[in-house]
């Protein structure tokens, strides 16, 4: 089997069914192909690897793959396929930072399509339900770029048999649809209900919308889904359990129901949805790896430390190891009670400001 297909078939078959060892096996063959072709299609990559001197055919184990800086989307085109892009995904900037560009292929698009509909289908089935968006149609167009909430939105909306937007656009600004809301919950509040949104749009204009009309909905079967911004809830000390206790109270579900991802643009097809344990689980065609603050080694079971997302999905940029600004930890492996094999980890947080890496400066984390 060339690479192709073997990348078609990680997606394909059933998810999370390898474990610890397993994943190295299978995907260690991948990645080092996928690092001789990134390194002849891009002169960033190719002076990367070559400063490390790295012996990719020689690379012992998932851990020894180098990881790349997220940040590195920010400063250097690390395009890695020579065809024409179907588009181009930006991370939303914060802070007037640069935003990161991650280049798309048409390959990369279909795989991450096809991957993230395996990930949502272990997870929720293959049932379609009503679908409220918890943020305005703006969020989700179709333009040269579109951001990470969009691309969320997209991805999860093969589990929507109807789709109802939250918030209209008004000069650019969000303003929620009371009445389309309300309207929404009437005709479905008895059934399976799957409600999406960005955890800060959620607290800050969706929770404080129903809180300012009075609202409250009686749908004890809704699933929420949310992720990204945890970083100025934590500011303003809403922890996960508030959050989920909050929601659940005031859409007359369970907090249980309420679930967290964890996504980045960078890894668009690919999310990390809590399993019924309250963990995160990579699936076939992913790793997970937690590295030291200071040195990069590779931590341990219970150690903190930076995530790093190894991705076999893209041919479009290098994106078989990119070392996030976030930090994780690894509870385990191969035995977490809702029976998805492989490590299984928990978000922690995400650095308020990063700087260079493995020099031994000191981070702030919030
Ligand atoms: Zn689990």
């Amino acid at each position: 089997m060339n690479i192709d297909q073997q990348i078609d078939q990680l997606i394909s078959e059933p998810q999370y069914q390898f474990t610890d060892a397993e994943k190295e096996k299978r995907l260690l063959p991948v990645i080092r192909e996928q690092l001789k072709s990134h390194y002849r299609n891009n002169r960033h990559v190719k002076s990367w690897l070559d400063k490390l001197a790295l012996d990719i055919d020689r690379i012992p184990s998932l851990a020894a793959v180098p990881p790349l800086p997220t940040q590195m989307f920010k400063y250097f085109d690390l395009q890695t396929s020579p065809g024409e892009l179907q588009r181009i995904l930006y991370s939303s900037s914060t802070s007037g930072q640069t935003p990161s560009r991650i280049p798309i292929s048409p390959l990369t698009a279909q795989r991450q399509t096809k991957a993230l509909a395996a990930i949502i289908k272990n997870h929720f089935g293959a049932k379609r339900r009503p679908f409220l968006a918890i943020d305005s149609p703006a969020s989700n167009r179709e333009a040269r770029g579109i951001t990470a909430r969009g691309a969320a939105i997209r991805g999860f909306s093969i589990l929507a048999r109807e789709m109802v937007y939250a918030f209209d656009d008004h000069d650019g600004r969000m303003v929620f649809n009371e009445e389309r809301v309300r309207d929404f919950f009437r005709r479905h509040q008895a059934e399976e209900v799957f409600a999406l949104g960005f955890t800060f749009v959620i607290w800050s204009e969706f929770r404080k919308a129903l809180l300012d009309a009075n609202l409250r909905f009686h749908c004890p079967n809704l699933v929420l889904v949310h992720g990204g911004g945890w970083k100025k809830l934590r500011a303003q000390s809403v922890s996960k359990e508030v959050f989920s206790g909050t929601l659940a109270g005031l859409l007359g579900s369970r907090p249980e129901n309420v679930l967290d991802y964890y996504g980045m643009v960078e890894q668009t097809g690919i999310v990390f949805i809590d399993c019924v344990a309250g963990h995160k689980h990579a699936p076939n065609f992913a790793e997970v790896k937690i590295r030291n603050y200071l040195t990069l080694e590779e931590n341990g079971i219970g150690q903190p430390g930076y995530i790093e997302i190894m991705n076999l999905l893209p041919d479009s940029y290098p994106g078989m190891s990119i070392l996030t600004e976030d930090v994780g930890e690894i509870l385990g492996a191969d035995d977490c009670p809702c029976g998805r094999k492989g490590k299984y980890f928990v978000f922690r947080s995400r650095l308020e400001k990063s700087e260079a890496r493995g020099c031994g400066d000191t981070f702030r984390e919030n």
